[in-house]
């Protein structure tokens, strides 16, 4: 995939780089290394001085940040705007809690009694330089979620980009650098996915994150375990969305259709599949069905768009082919479903009841805003039916009864159970799933201690 700046809305060309070559790679592998030497030896106070810089600075940006990031990758203008301030808010909390949350641990004293020590604790200290494998769906969120954390643990950051978000790329490795972080302490690489080996390969390289597709997941974790490397994967998902006959159907539907069609449905959080107890499947599949067809799709620089265009010509041909398949297979399409014509890379909101388990599209990630919805007869058939997927991202649930609730907590397979709202990522909870969604936590105190050395100092 070349490095280029595509408008989704459009399917322009505006602009293509160079691919760094060996040498600016390894120029910036020397720089990430010797500057972790030194900035590991910063205080807290110091980082989050540079981080609440970094993230006045990206206020400062937000028009102009909203517009490059819709230009890019075709989400609605509110929303990337939405997003650069969700950045600035995820700054701010780290700079804030970092020193709190990477204290020092006074284990408990009849222990360090018991180990013969006259003293104990743990301390985290920074790994080096990680590398961030990152994708386009949420350019500035995802990149973020890790640079804050890692910056403020004491790490530095090297950033492989997705190839069709450039200059989202190189504006964050610029924004580090005026809010006066040290050169080196957060730099693009400008490189596609092939060149990603080599750099993980190298010695100085002391860690990853990926964020993206199970096939790029797979390839970064099996060159990291060939090199003992710590790595947090966040891969896919296809999020249950359970309503139960309890639930406040109006909300339910409204957030479901919000849940759906966000950055117009390539989110990995996204609720996917709608499993619906019998008792009020018919009410909600039509209101549902109903509110995806009101939606307005187009130009996702106007701010009355509610879906833009998908982010690439590809992702529009795996979704229409993911749908076709159901079809095939006696689907029924209960809204959209067909691609308009015209220039840019839309696909309608859809919605398609009759789904089996012979269908692509039951376990494959739809990454677009196509919705299936299920029947289940109880609570036990809603629970087999939500756990019938290779993901285990998030998943929310519908109910106004605890004992359900208690039981979805218990038995759902995924990193996240949402009662009565949708998955949202946020600076104080961990997130990140199990199953072929990854592994590891970003965010919280989970998510900035994955990049540190945890060690235990012992006194005789
Ligand atoms: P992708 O194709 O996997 O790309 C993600 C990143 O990985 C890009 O930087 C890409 O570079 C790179 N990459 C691709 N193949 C690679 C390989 N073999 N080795 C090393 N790097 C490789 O995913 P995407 O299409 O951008 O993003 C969509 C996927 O991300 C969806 O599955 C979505 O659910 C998932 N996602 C997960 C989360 C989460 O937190 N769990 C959040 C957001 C998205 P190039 O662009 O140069 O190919």
């Amino acid at each position: 995939m070349p490095i280029a700046t595509v408008n989704p809305a459009t399917g322009e060309t505006l602009r293509t780089y160079e691919a760094m070559g060996e040498e600016e790679i390894e120029r910036r592998l020397q720089l990430a290394e010797a500057t972790f030497r030194t900035y590991r030896t910063t205080g807290f106070e110091e980082r989050a001085r540079l981080l609440r810089q970094a993230a006045d600075l990206l206020e400062e940006d937000l028009e102009e940040l909203g517009a490059l990031v819709t230009t890019e990758m075709g989400k609605p203008v509110a929303q990337s705007r939405a997003e650069a301030a969700k950045c600035a808010k995820a700054m701010r909390w780290y700079a804030d809690r970092a020193a709190s949350l990477l204290a020092d641990e006074e284990p408990d004293a009849a222990d360090v009694k018991d180990s013969g020590a006259s003293r104990a604790l743990v301390r985290y200290r920074p790994l080096g330089p990680v590398l961030a494998v990152m994708p386009w769906n949420f350019p500035l969120w995802q990149v973020m979620r890790f640079a804050a954390p890692a910056l403020m643990a004491g790490n530095v950051g090297l950033l492989k980009h997705a190839s069709n978000v450039p200059g989202t790329a190189l504006y964050l490795e610029d924004l580090f650098h005026r809010a006066g972080f040290p050169e080196g302490c957060f730099q693009t690489l400008l490189i596609g996915s092939a060149a990603v080996d080599g750099v993980l390969r190298d010695e100085r390289v002391r860690a990853a994150t990926l964020t993206g597709s199970e096939p790029a997941g797979r390839a970064v974790a099996a060159t990291s375990g060939e090199m003992i490397k710590k790595t947090v994967l966040e891969l896919g998902g296809s999020d249950p969305f359970v309503v139960m006959p309890s639930a406040d159907l109006d909300r339910a539907v409204r957030v479901a259709v919000t849940a759906r069609t966000q950055n117009a449905g390539q989110s990995c959080i996204a609720a996917k599949r709608f499993i619906v107890h019998e008792a009020v499947y018919g009410a909600f599949t039509e209101r549902f069905a109903e509110g995806m067809r009101a939606l307005r799709m187009g130009d996702p620089m106007d701010e009355e768009t509610d879906v833009g265009p998908l982010s690439s010509e590809q992702g529009v041909r795996d979704l229409e082919e993911l749908v076709q398949d159901a079809v095939r297979g006696g689907a029924r399409v209960l809204c959209g479903g067909e691609r308009p014509g015209g220039p840019g890379w839309y696909y309608p909101p859809t919605v398609l009841a009759g789904i089996t388990r012979d269908m692509r599209v039951h376990r494959e990630e739809a990454f677009g805003p196509v919705a299936t919805v299920y029947r289940a007869d109880d609570l036990d058939e809603a629970v087999l039916i939500a756990n019938d997927s290779d993901f285990g991202l998030s998943s929310n649930v519908w109910t106004q009864d605890d004992a359900e609730v208690d039981r979805f907590v218990r038995d759902l397979e995924a990193g996240g159970v949402y009662v009565n709202g949708m998955t949202a990522s946020h600076p104080a909870f961990p997130f990140g799933g199990v199953k072929r969604s990854g592994y590891g936590r970003e965010l919280s105190g989970h998510g900035i201690r994955e990049f540190c050395n945890i060690t235990t100092v012992w006194h005789g």
